[in-house]
């Protein structure tokens, strides 16, 4: 247990302004590993002052070398990669490998991609006779969430800082010993004083006081649909930018020419994947009513083999509010095929891998988001009735089909209401925009799209 001091503000670790201090506790085993500050209004306001002091200076920095600061950032994180992996393990109990795999290795590809896009993309272009500058937005508010604890801080930070925006970070309460971690990398690439800035605590005090802040220009939160909302009507009151990448509850589409095996076992991997918590999850799988029992039979069998291999959830309450959602799943008359409410372990957070059957469109288990590793199969009559329950929640940031035709997949795709659909299990691009249609979300994270976000116009008349 270690109790970790400061903010990283202006260039350097601050003493909090308080002393109220967060846990951070392993998930596998419900131990206290460290503490953080608590920070306070009092925090973030000196967090946002570091940020303005130095947006000018930043922002009048040439495009080359801020790449070459994002790509000195991209060498820290690969060399401090196992680091990185053990820390996520450690606070958000993920197996070691998956952290290694994805937690510690994505982020290096997407700081990559920003030194790359800052050294290559034009900030002035000509149009007629205007030539028109892409300028930083100015103070970026980044709000996290711990599902991905690295990765979503990064694919924040490196957009903005490679577009010449300064950063205030809050992470998540429940992973902030990653985010410490990150701002001593930052911090090791020679990346200017102010120009990132970190403030652990918690969502309603130091999250809301960031986000109401008038010094700020934008504020990019990651998260609940429900927090979402409340930011975005705190951004209106000010008339300040705001993006949301929010909640998912993305449709694995399985059409009747598609490998059936091979589109279940990939469709339950990708659920069960970092214990079910991820946003893009494909946690409803619509499979067609003449080979709905053959693929409830394989899904069954997939989700078994994940039981031991299988992390914890990120804490006791998404634990209980993961169960809670299986139970009422039973309750409203879905039939458990794998998995179940019952605690598969005696410490930790863990929940068995679930598969529900015989799930309907109007099921609470099919239409609210569940973050843990759940699935519903639901059955279709045709394609016309697939596209209906495909579409039919309220979100839409992603989803799959599978088809014998990769055309095929391509139509039935462009008619998802969703930001990003696979393709026969089409594999994870960093460089695509990623984000959601309908309260999925607003605004796109990741390459081009994403650098887009943190840039406005500015147009000269000649
Ligand atoms: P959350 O909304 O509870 O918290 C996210 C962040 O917001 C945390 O840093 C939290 O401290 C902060 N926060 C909480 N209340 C706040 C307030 N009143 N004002 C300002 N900040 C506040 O979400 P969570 O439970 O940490 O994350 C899970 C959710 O995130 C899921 O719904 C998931 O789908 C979503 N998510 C979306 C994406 C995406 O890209 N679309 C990615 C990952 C997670």
């Amino acid at each position: 247990m270690k109790a970790y001091d400061g903010m990283y503000i202006g260039g350097a670790w601050r003493p909090a302004a308080g002393q109220d201090v967060i846990e951070v506790v392993n998930p596998v085993d419900e131990q206290v590993i460290g503490t953080v500050p608590a920070g306070t209004a009092e925090d973030v306001d000196a967090a946002v002052r570091a940020a303005r002091a130095a947006l000018p200076a930043w922002a009048a920095t040439p495009p080359a070398e801020r790449a070459a600061r994002l790509s000195a950032l991209r060498d820290v994180l690969a060399a401090r990669a196992d680091e990185i992996a053990e820390t996520v393990t450690a606070e958000l109990g993920s197996p070691l490998k998956f952290s290694q795999a994805v937690h510690a290795a994505v982020p290096v590809a997407v700081a990559g991609s920003y030194a790359e896009l800052a050294a290559t993309y034009s900030f002035e272009e000509k149009t007629g006779n205007s030539v028109v500058h892409h300028e930083p937005i100015g103070v970026v508010a980044a709000i996290t969430p711990w599902n991905y604890p690295l990765h979503q801080i990064v694919a924040k930070v490196a957009p903005a800082l490679a577009a010449g925006c300064t950063v205030v970070v809050k992470p998540a309460e429940d992973t902030p010993l990653v985010a410490r971690l990150f701002a001593d990398a930052v911090h090791e690439a020679g990346v200017p004083a102010g120009v990132f800035n970190l403030v652990t605590g918690l969502g309603p005090v130091a999250g809301q006081a960031l986000a109401e802040h008038p010094g700020v220009d934008l504020v990019s939160f990651t998260g609940s649909t429900a927090v979402g909302r409340r930011i975005a009507a705190i951004a209106a009151g000010q008339v300040k930018r705001v993006a949301l990448e929010l909640g998912g509850k993305s449709a694995n589409v399985i059409l009747p020419s598609a490998d059936l095996a091979k589109a279940v076992n990939v469709g339950v991997a990708n659920v069960m994947s970092n214990s079910g918590q991820t946003c893009s999850a494909w946690t409803r799988m619509l499979v067609h009513r003449d080979r709905y029992d053959e693929a409830v039979g394989l899904a069954a069998t997939a989700a078994a083999k994940y039981g031991e291999r299988i992390g914890p959830v990120v804490n006791a309450k998404q634990r209980d509010r993961v169960r809670g959602y299986i139970e009422k799943g039973v309750a409203e008359g879905a039939r458990l095929v794998a998995g179940g409410p019952e605690s598969p372990r005696e410490r930790g957070y863990f929940v068995s891998p679930t598969v529900f059957a015989d799930v309907t469109e109007d099921m609470t288990i099919a239409q609210e988001e569940i973050f843990g590793p759940v699935l519903s199969v639901l059955s279709y009559a045709d394609e016309e009735d697939a596209l209906r329950i495909a579409n039919g929640t309220v979100y839409g940031l992603a989803g799959a089909v599978w088809a014998g035709d990769e055309a095929e997949a391509v139509a039935f795709a462009r008619r998802m209401e969703t930001g990003q659909v696979d393709i026969n299990g089409g594999r994870f691009n960093p460089l695509a925009p990623f984000g959601g249609y309908k309260q999925s979300g607003v605004g796109r994270e990741l390459g081009v799209h994403g650098l887009a976000e943190y840039l406005q116009t500015k147009s000269l008349q000649f």
